[in-house]
């Protein structure tokens, strides 16, 4: 006797894992709004085509481009952006590949690192008074140093990204 339990396969993990980008250099704005949203992204002004598909294939991301040939090379797995503006693009991805909020402010937007949590008093004189008087959680870069909380850019970032979702969803 043998008891049939649904195993989670292969399949099923990677579509639990949240997806990776590698973003060519016409989509910067782009790769800093999909690491707001805590996506891993790469994204660098020295990657040139073969590199961008070379990462692509061997890490597993989503090639995001506005290159037509490039989206179109064999076994990269690639998503050809329509748009020159950076709200569009992100309209664009965040609808075609379903993506919510990963885990937001999560990541640095200036070299993808996972953030690290500060305690507060540590970065007392570090940030305006303002902020360090209306903040409760900071976290910082590991690699840069870079200091941030879910200040007004960081809200004004979500309202933008619920306003193209409401828009996405409502076309469907
Ligand atoms: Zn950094």
């Amino acid at each position: 006797m043998s008891e049939i339990t649904p195993a989670a396969g292969p399949d099923d993990a990677a579509k639990a894992m949240p997806p990776c980008f590698v973003v060519d250099q016409m989509l910067g704005q782009l790769a800093k709004w999909l690491r707001l949203l805590g996506y891993d992204t790469i994204y660098s002004t020295s990657l040139d085509d073969a590199d961008l598909a070379r990462l692509a294939v061997a890490e597993n991301r989503v090639l995001l481009t506005r290159d037509t040939q490039l989206a179109r090379r064999r076994g990269v797995r690639a998503l050809l952006v329509s748009s020159d503006s950076p709200p569009e693009q992100l309209k664009q991805v965040t609808t075609e590949l379903d993506l919510l909020p990963a885990d937001a402010l999560s990541r640095c937007l200036r070299c993808n690192a996972p953030l690290q949590s500060i305690d507060r008093s540590v970065v007392c004189g570090l940030v305006p008074p303002y902020v360090w008087r209306t903040q409760e959680h900071f976290s910082v870069c590991p690699v840069c140093g870079r200091l941030y909380w879910r200040g007004t850019h960081w809200q004004r970032m979500q309202e933008t990204l619920r306003h193209l979702r409401s828009e996405g969803l409502a076309q469907r």
